[in-house]
């Protein structure tokens, strides 16, 4: 029989079932979860805007997954200035962003022009 604190506040009840007695478990499920703490609430845990901890969106994997690759083309725009001799400034210091091929040729210039 579940704990009566969740029968009086609406609180989820854990779904997993024990092997040894096949009844359901008592305990309520985690937050956000369908099971409790004891039957691994953690592999429920929701991604993106469902997730309990999101509050802004910039920091998701999605978002970092694209300003790495406006990184990455921003690169490579310097090297072809660079390249076609559009500019003498200094070429940028740091860590390339993944996935980052330097551009060598007239050829690799067209290719990222579409
Ligand atoms: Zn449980």
């Amino acid at each position: 029989m579940p704990l009566p604190s969740m029968r009086l506040h609406g609180a989820k009840q854990c779904t997993a079932k024990s092997k040894r007695t096949c009844l359901p478990c008592n305990n309520p499920a985690a937050y956000g979860c369908r099971t409790c703490r004891m039957h691994g609430a953690r592999k429920n845990i929701v991604s993106g805007k469902e997730h309990v901890n999101f509050v802004h969106g910039r920091r998701t994997l999605e978002a970092q997954a694209e300003q790495s690759a406006t990184s990455r083309r921003l690169q490579q725009i310097e090297d072809a200035m660079h390249l076609l001799d559009m500019t003498t400034a200094k070429r940028s210091r740091g860590r390339k962003a993944s996935g980052y091929l330097r551009i060598k040729s007239l050829d690799e210039i067209e290719k990222i022009i579409i």
